[in-house]
């Protein structure tokens, strides 16, 4: 019996990838030079597959970059002197802050708190923000902000650029790209794609204000990556076999909103079903609650518990993380897994729950 992984990232990997694999070495696009026509092709491709699947506007660009971690790197060093606040209620939203501090002290943030909605009122943005970084699904808490949050703050700051972190949503849910300037992830979540590559979304003002800063120090500056996708290239050898994969599994899934609808329900679901069970959503108000991670909360006992019973079973449940790693258990709902997976995990835990009571 396999293991299904409903672990949020990695999660499970779509079987097509198998196939997948066995045709990347079959075409061999593996051994091209990633300035072959070839490889060109397919990258273009990509980036078009992308833009039809998600509906990303045609003029945004889009990067290959090799994680979200490095993604945060990006950000920092190619708009150096400008100055970033950061909005976060989690331990993803914390890191990106502190790495940008770390290369750059011009950087500053507002922690919200996980159980109430962000109030746009209660924030205090520095005036000189040139750039403001939201985490939209904050992965370790399974809180998400909803695309009206992210166009409120984007409408009181109009000359500031909008960032945001989307590792554990972005394919999985539908987002508003206008909305942000800067959209990030990394393709071993809702790609349901082996780890190793990220995807990088830019408004043409996230480009106009990396070419006016001028920070071109680092192989992979923002200003370096535009000018080689304009020919569908990268700043170095990139992970081909990955963006293959991407093309195939981009033909194979249908488009965002079927797919946002599908996950929005199921979530809605899952909650549902995981309360009746007794268990508890370690976030209390439904508005806040992410649809593609879930967190349940219980005591390290139980924890521990359902997590080593569920691998009997054949499910891989996710730890807790930072500040909730004892006493949460995380359930990716990536578009990789399918119903049946999702009703037998339910079916497991509600017959578990019984016993943890
Ligand atoms: C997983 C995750 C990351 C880190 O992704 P890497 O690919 O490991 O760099 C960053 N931010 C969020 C919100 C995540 O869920």
């Amino acid at each position: 019996m396999q293991t299904i992984s409903f672990y949020p990232g990695p999660s499970k990997v779509y079987p097509q990838v198998k196939t997948f694999m066995a045709e990347a070495m079959d075409s061999g696009l593996l051994s091209r030079n990633h300035r072959s026509p070839e490889f060109v092709a397919l990258s273009q491709e990509t980036v078009l597959l992308l833009k039809q699947k998600l509906n990303i506007p045609k003029n945004y660009s889009i990067f290959f970059t090799s994680s979200a971690t490095e993604c945060w790197e990006v950000l920092a060093e190619s708009y150096l002197d400008a100055y970033s606040f950061h909005i976060y209620n989690g331990a993803f939203g914390e890191k990106w802050l502190n790495y940008r501090k770390k290369i750059r002290g011009n950087a500053s943030g507002q922690r919200f708190h996980t159980q109430r909605q962000l109030g746009i009122k209660s924030l205090t943005i520095p005036e000189q923000s040139e750039l403001i970084c939201l985490t939209q699904c904050e992965t370790s808490n399974s809180t998400q902000l909803k695309n009206k949050q992210i166009r409120k703050i984007k409408k009181q700051h109009t000359q500031a650029l909008i960032a945001i972190d989307a590792t554990s949503s972005m394919g999985g849910i539908e987002l508003e790209w206008s909305y942000g300037d800067i959209w990030f992830a990394s393709v071993q979540k809702c790609f349901g794609l082996p780890a190793g590559m990220a995807l990088m979304v830019c408004s043409p003002r996230a480009i106009e204000k990396a070419q006016e800063m001028q920070h071109n120090l680092h192989y992979n500056s923002l200003l370096f990556m535009s000018e080689k996708m304009r020919e569908w290239q990268t700043t170095y050898t990139p992970n081909v076999l990955s963006i293959f994969l991407l093309n195939r599994i981009l033909k194979h899934v249908p488009d965002i909103q079927t797919t946002s609808t599908l996950l929005k329900s199921r979530a809605s679901y899952m909650y549902q079903e995981l309360q009746q069970a007794g268990f508890q959503a370690l976030i209390h108000s439904k508005r806040l609650r992410a649809d593609t991670v879930l967190a349940i909360k219980a005591s390290p006992q139980q924890v521990t518990y359902i997590k080593n019973q569920a691998l009997k079973a054949g499910f891989l449940l996710g730890n807790g993380y930072g500040t909730w790693k004892e006493i949460t258990f995380r359930i990716a709902n990536f578009p990789a897994h399918t119903d049946e997976e999702v009703h037998a995990l339910l079916k497991f835990l509600k017959e578990e729950g019984k016993k943890c009571q």
